[in-house]
């Protein structure tokens, strides 16, 4: 069972093999033009992406929708600019972007207020998401809470007639004691994932979910319940996508509930710079080892940040990887390197804080 509410490490290849998620690497020479994470192997895996391919080739005019949810239980960290990456490439592609802020999601699995969400949701959310560059404000993205979103709700509630405890358990673990409210919180994750299904929303078209591999559970519910209630909404199965996790910079899973692991997106250039140059490498005991035996950068937190935030150029990332293993560039160098990168990233960032923050209380 995979627990989205835990911050288990996950293995991919058991992924793939145990649980029917699809190789990504198996249809990407179909894609015209693959963002970044898909041509790294960061996005893994798939359900259905095949059908969604025309889309994003732009070979069908028809919508098709994304969905997205942000859950505002804490920060964000340099991990989540993945999600972000993927819906501004999927804005460009001329996709219906459908953001969720699951405030019903913070109340019953973590106990927050709705007025507490909906301010983390504006100040850290929204306002990071305007920031590293998606544009909120067009016509085709809707941005919402669930607690204010009526016809959520509703399409909630006529979804949860159609499954029961002993399903929710097997997929989700729940027991006699798990309170109804959380009981309830995946009910409308599916209605959120359907939502852009409904005739108020068009009727149905395809979806596609950008996720982490923990998510899946909701995935496979969705699937389901999309099945059963074919017959009255016409509902089309969604599709997903699967991202790996981005290391912490002390070597286990980022996470904001583990700070001492992960670079904050409202930390300040100079924080951000030094928390890398504290980051885990791949590098071998001693200078003398490493350059005899070259580094592993397939285990290094470091090359990591390169791949998945700040190197868009694959020969120079490529040269790197070369040079690494080979023993001809050294830890200190490659540090230092991606510490200044990053210091420069995250100078660009705070330069649109102030702006981002004023569209994004407009948002909700
Ligand atoms: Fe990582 Fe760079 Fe050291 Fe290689 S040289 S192990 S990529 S920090």
């Amino acid at each position: 069972m995979i627990d989205p509410w835990a911050s288990s490490s996950l293995d991919y290849d058991k992924l793939i093999n145990k649980f029917g998620i699809k190789k990504f690497s198996d249809i990407l020479g179909k894609i015209n033009d693959p963002m970044l994470l898909m041509k790294r192997g960061v996005i893994f895996g798939h359900r259905d992406f095949d059908k969604i391919i025309p889309y994003v080739n732009q070979e069908k005019q028809k919508d098709f929708a994304v969905v997205s949810g942000m859950m505002p239980s804490g920060k964000m960290h340099i991990g989540h600019k993945m999600v972000v990456d993927q819906l501004k490439w999927y804005q460009e592609k001329g996709g219906n972007l459908s953001l969720p802020i699951a405030d019903m999601e913070s109340y019953g699995a973590r106990g927050m207020g709705f007025e507490e969400a909906k301010e983390i949701a504006i100040n850290e959310y929204l306002a990071n998401y305007i920031a590293l560059g998606l544009d909120l404000t067009k016509d085709n993205v809707l941005v919402y809470l669930q607690s204010q979103h009526t016809l959520l709700k509703d399409l909630a509630f006529e979804l949860s007639k159609k499954t029961n405890f002993n399903e929710m358990k097997s997929i989700y673990g729940f027991t006699p004691s798990t309170s109804i409210s959380h009981l309830y919180v995946p009910l409308v994750q599916v209605a959120d994932i359907l939502l852009p299904q409904i005739a108020e929303y068009g009727g149905p078209k395809n979806v596609v979910v950008p996720v982490g591999a923990d998510q899946d559970p909701h995935i496979k519910l969705t699937r389901d319940l999309s099945d059963k209630f074919k017959s009255q909404f016409g509902f089309i199965p969604p599709s997903s996508t699967y991202h790996r996790f981005l290391t912490g910079i002390t070597g286990g899973k980022m996470s904001s509930s583990k700070p001492k692991t992960a670079i904050f997106l409202n930390d300040t250039p100079e924080e951000a710079e030094k928390k890398v140059k504290t980051a885990k490498t791949g590098g071998r005991e001693s200078l003398e080892e490493q350059k005899k035996l070259g580094g592993c950068p397939d285990h290094c937190v470091i090359y990591e940040l390169l791949v998945y935030h700040l190197i868009d150029s694959d020969e120079e990332l490529k040269k790197i990887y070369n040079d690494c293993k080979s023993g001809t560039l050294l830890c200190g160098e490659c540090k230092a390197k991606t510490a200044e990168l990053m210091k420069k990233f995250y100078e660009d960032l705070a330069d649109k804080k102030e702006e981002s923050l004023e569209i994004a209380k407009t948002l909700l």
